[in-house]
């Protein structure tokens, strides 16, 4: 079985949602970074007065804060089980970083899952997506209507647009993306750990494929 588990894809390719599925099949620990910012804006901390004007422009925050934050929370505990590490890492420093944190802390890397997914569908399940403010499920306007329009199904939050999946930011991100991120690929490719999975077949025979991998 494969334990600590880096998941990859552009902005809108499903990473989310494979993750939430993946989290109840398996006892890893989920450590987004998006997440986490979005947690620290929310508090208003230090960290989220810093991250929040990046994030929004969609910008990346910059290595230095982002690599501490994972740092601190990759030595914890309860990552002793195995962990899912979804958005991180999104560029070279951070990946360089992250494989001599986990040589210290002896939690190497055993897969690298990545979403591919092409640019037209990415930037239609962006606009169309929808989040609950409450448990973070996502939704989407025409794909995944919840029951009740702007209602989550799951707890009855209020759902909303993400402030950074307007047409600008996205635009931003998915440049970062293709500039500092795709490259890691490469990266993971040659140490052996990479494995695409194609994010089109949608999210229920993704999860089915993903899941069936881990296992082994
Ligand atoms: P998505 O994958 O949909 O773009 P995330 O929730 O993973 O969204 O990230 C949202 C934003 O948080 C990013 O656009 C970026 O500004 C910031 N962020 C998340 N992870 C990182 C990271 N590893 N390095 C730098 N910035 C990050
Ligand atoms: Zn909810």
């Amino acid at each position: 079985m494969k334990k600590n588990i880096i998941l990859m894809g552009p902005p809108g390719a499903g990473k989310g949602t494979l993750a939430k599925q993946l989290l109840k099949a398996f006892p890893f620990v989920h450590i987004s970074t998006g997440d986490m910012f979005r947690e620290a804006i929310k508090a208003q901390t230090e960290l989220g007065k810093l991250a929040q004007s990046y994030i929004a422009r969609g910008d990346l925050v910059p290595d230095e804060v982002t690599i501490g934050l994972v740092r601190e929370r990759l030595s914890q505990d309860d990552c002793a089980n195995g962990f899912l590490l979804d958005g991180f890492p999104r560029t070279l420093p951070q990946a360089e970083a992250l494989e001599k944190l986990c040589e210290e802390i002896k939690r190497p890397i055993d897969s690298v899952v990545n979403l591919d997914c092409d640019n037209e569908e990415l930037i239609r399940r962006i606009s169309g997506r929808r989040v609950c403010k409450i448990c973070g499920a996502p939704y989407h306007i025409i794909t995944m209507k919840p029951k009740v329009e702007g209602v989550c199904d799951a707890c009855g939050g209020p759902l909303f647009q993400r402030p950074d999946d307007n047409e600008e930011a996205l635009k931003v991100r998915l440049d970062h993306y293709v500039h500092d991120t795709k490259p890691l690929l490469e990266f993971y490719d040659r140490r052996n750990l990479l494995v695409n999975f194609n994010s089109l077949v949608g999210s229920e025979q993704l999860f089915d494929e993903v899941r069936l991998y881990l296992e082994k």
